[in-house]
């Protein structure tokens, strides 16, 4: 279930069933305007819906206010340990500010932050993290890290509602991805604020992105979290927001630009798909339809595989063939084949999203797959065919055997007999 309430970072609604927002974190010195700008601008570029920037020194807050009005999308104070600096950062016109109430000084300061943020009507993010738990919960961390973490959690929240504040979003992060799965379950089913969601230092572009893919999957997949950010070691905070999309695209929660379906080859593949599929990527990146689009390495799957996508590739050895939902529309030379894949998905958008089918090429097409169509090849879909097929002749010769009488079963030299 998606938070019961909504806030608003800039433009950008937050939880209460609105689609789950995108952001990243800059990964330049705040301070260096130019440096940070030419990042937001390539996040945003990406498809970042909110970015948040780290405010360490007074020269940070001060660059914050130019970053704000220039930037294309909304803007996060990241702020720790110095409530002075979120004061300056709500000055400043930040559209949210993220604070711990665990590190900046006590709930007095937490209190004059909040007063400020209620002055400007700015909403706060409030974080806990694993890494920095109030002391009280030291002990239970060792024994129960994620009630730990929940608790410390519900504390904020009972401490923002005291202070009168709802405008705000809870983030509780952890390295462990268990504990970032079981923690915010528990976390959705006792508050009903949005939950910005996250695996906290998930490690390098392919480890964190499996670790945040299996993380936060599984937990949007339930329908808990209202915002993601994906944390990566790298200094590209773009390559962050693509990982956060294709998680989104795959639980199909929400839609951004072309879904390249693809093969993982095998001994059919007749011809360099590894060239092929990166140079359709690079292509496809000049389209924001969400038409999805296949190239499979051999033509006898290619069909079958690809039903579903809007236009495919698949190749022989000299020859390959393009289709559109499973049906053929020509075949082309191997080294044609991208361009005039390419050529086909134009002439589609030309048309106004309708497929241009030459007949005459199309049943050429389909006579060339026929006789490509090694009816001796084990395929994976003629495998799977043969052992649904053995499978149910096991399952009638099964049916077919006398059932055993247990009544008349011998039962002699068994330890234990029947009474
Ligand atoms: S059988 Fe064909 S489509 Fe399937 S993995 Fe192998 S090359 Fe790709």
């Amino acid at each position: 279930m998606a938070s019961e309430r909504q806030i608003h970072v800039g433009g950008v609604p937050v939880g209460g069933g609105a689609p789950v927002a995108v952001q990243t974190m800059t990964k330049t010195e705040t301070a260096n305007v130019a440096a940070t700008m030419a990042q937001i601008r390539r996040v945003a570029e990406a498809g970042a819906d909110i970015v948040r920037c780290a405010v360490p020194r007074e020269q940070d807050v001060e660059a914050l206010r130019t970053i704000v009005r220039e930037s294309p999308i909304p803007v996060i104070a990241d702020i720790h340990f110095n409530h002075t600096l979120a004061l300056k950062a709500l000055d400043a016109g930040a559209h949210c500010v993220r604070i711990n109430p665990g590190n900046i000084g006590g709930p007095d300061k937490v209190a004059e932050v909040i007063a400020k943020a209620k002055e400007k009507g700015t909403p706060i993010r409030v974080g806990v993290n694993s890494g920095s738990l109030p002391k009280h919960l030291r002990e239970l961390e060792y024994t129960n890290p994620v009630e730990a973490l929940v608790t410390a959690a519900v504390e904020t929240v009972e401490l923002m509602e005291r202070l009168d504040f709802t405008n705000f979003k809870v983030s509780m992060k952890s390295t462990s991805v268990p504990n970032t799965i079981a923690s915010n379950r528990l976390l959705a089913e006792r508050i009903p604020y949005p939950l910005h969601l996250g695996v906290t230092e998930a490690g390098t572009k392919w480890s964190g992105s499996l670790k945040s893919a299996v993380g936060l999957g599984t937990l949007l997949a339930d329908g808990i979290g209202d915002t993601i950010r994906i944390s990566l070691s790298t200094f590209h905070a773009e390559e962050e927001v693509k990982v956060a999309w294709e998680i989104l695209k795959a639980l199909k929660l929400r839609e951004r630009g072309p879904v390249l379906i693809a093969c993982p080859t095998c001994g059919r593949l007749q011809f360099d798909m590894d060239s092929v599929v990166a140079e359709v990527e690079r292509r496809l990146q000049a389209y924001d339809d969400p038409i999805e689009v296949s190239v499979l390495g051999c033509a006898v799957n290619g069909i079958g595989e690809a039903r579903h996508a809007d236009f495919g590739i698949t190749g022989a050895k000299d020859m390959g063939m393009i289709y559109s939902k499973g049906e053929p529309l020509k075949k082309v030379p191997t080294e044609r084949l991208v361009d005039e894949l390419f050529a086909e998905i134009d002439r589609y958008y030309a048309a106004g999203r309708k497929v241009v089918r030459d007949e005459r090429a199309a049943a050429e097409a389909a006579a060339w797959l026929a006789a490509e169509e090694d009816a001796t090849a084990m395929t994976p879909e003629r495998l799977a065919a043969l052992e649904a097929e053995k499978a149910r002749e096991e399952a009638d010769a099964a049916a077919e055997r006398t059932p055993i009488d247990e009544a008349v079963s011998p039962v002699e030299g068994r330890r234990f007999t029947r009474a």
